[in-house]
């Protein structure tokens, strides 16, 4: 039998490999492959350039930046999050000794829900973790108006977010702190990789320090920190995607575009349409599949797709909430969390990416619509 292509959910960015090598060589002659090197501190710069944010700080992934934003901010006691997430969001709270307090999200965003924080604040509570659930902006003003009431912190863990704009403004100064992931399954990757965007100097010079053992200096260490440091290949890499993410979000949104188009009529199959005065990403296409009206239930239809070799991706299914580590919390209590149990049994992210061709997005299309009422 043909090995059939398989359409993935995702592909990496990759640059122009002979882009990629002179680097490598201008690396290996300098012999400075990690440690703040000049491709790491061009990085920095390029970034703020392209996010349009006054300081960024580059860490060997997008959860590490979690943690220190936690650390760098003393965050202790109670974080109100959202439990329709990845499970890093949650964890980097776990592994600081905090306890995450779950809240049901929006139905409308996905994102955890501003009307539902107030009757969650305890005594312990210090802050909150929203995410940006596929780069879609959370009530931004909404959540800081909370936080203003009760004096807590906010973090954003903006993993899915890079690039994202809304009324012209990134949504990266938002709150205290923003994280980012530059995985290489996200729109812009270093392969592993990530950010902390803070709003003044002294953060960024703390997050420094944190980053790197808590060095201040030769021989002064000022914190416990950790070791966050993204080396010199990585750094070069990044600054070379980084000429190529406009064009692979372009891609995406054509994409996204097409799916729209054609999945409109399809009976039981909703999806998510652009925000108003949003500058989207297009990280992900997550479709809803409403069993009774489209015939087969979510995970047959996931299962269907896999048969013709497409593999889309239940993001956010089981929810962080049904996990070990978790599910004995109070706040993980299905009925204190509907609309998250009722959106992650019905998901499919649909593949999307800058690789596919037209004729792949008509194969997932034509898979759908096949399916209906089967
Ligand atoms: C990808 C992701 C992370 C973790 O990033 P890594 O770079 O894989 O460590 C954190 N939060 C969310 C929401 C993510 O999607």
């Amino acid at each position: 039998m043909k090995e059939e292509k398989q359409i993935l959910v995702t592909s990496p960015l990759l640059p122009p490999l002979e882009e990629f090598i002179p680097y490598l060589e201008d690396i290996w002659n300098r012999k400075w492959i990690t440690n703040n090197g000049e491709y790491h501190q061009e990085l920095e710069k390029r970034l703020c350039e392209y996010l349009k944010v006054d300081y960024i700080s580059i860490f060997t992934n997008g959860t590490l930046p979690l943690m220190t934003a936690l650390q760098a901010l003393r965050i202790t006691g109670e974080v109100i999050t959202t439990p329709y997430s990845f499970v890093a969001t949650t964890h980097s709270l776990w592994w600081n000794g905090i306890k995450p307090v779950f809240v049901d999200i929006d139905p409308k965003t996905l994102n955890l829900d501003p009307n539902k924080i107030e009757a969650a604040i305890t005594p312990k509570t210090t802050a909150i973790m929203p995410v940006h659930v596929y780069g879609n902006p959370c009530d931004i003003k909404a959540i800081q108006d909370v936080a203003d009431k009760y004096g807590l912190r906010i973090i954003y863990d903006a993993a899915h977010a890079f690039g994202v704009q809304e009324n012209g403004k990134s949504i990266l100064e938002a709150g205290d702190i923003s994280t980012l992931s530059f995985h290489a399954t996200k729109t812009y990757n270093t392969i592993e990789g990530g950010a902390l965007i803070c709003k003044d100097s002294k953060t960024k010079q703390r997050i420094d320090y944190l980053k790197n053992f808590g060095f201040a200096g030769e021989i002064e260490v000022v914190a416990p920190g950790i070791n966050g440091k993204i080396d010199e290949i990585r750094s070069a890499y990044g600054i070379l995607n980084l000429k190529y993410v406009d064009g692979a979000i372009e891609k995406r949104r054509t994409i996204a575009q097409r799916y729209r188009e054609a999945l409109k009529n399809v009976e039981g199959i909703t999806y998510m349409n652009d925000f108003p005065n949003v500058r989207h990403n297009y990280s992900y296409f997550p479709i809803f599949v409403d069993e009774s009206s489209y015939g087969i239930s979510r995970d047959a239809l996931y299962e269907k797709m896999k048969e013709e070799n497409i593999y889309g991706r239940r993001y956010f299914y089981p929810l962080i909430t049904d996990f070990s580590t978790y599910r004995g919390l109070d706040s993980a209590k299905k009925e204190n969390l509907p609309i998250a149990n009722k959106v992650a049994s019905s998901v499919i992210c649909l593949p999307i990416h800058p690789d596919l061709t037209s004729s792949d997005v008509e194969k997932v299309i034509n898979c759908i619509v096949k399916w209906k009422s089967h």
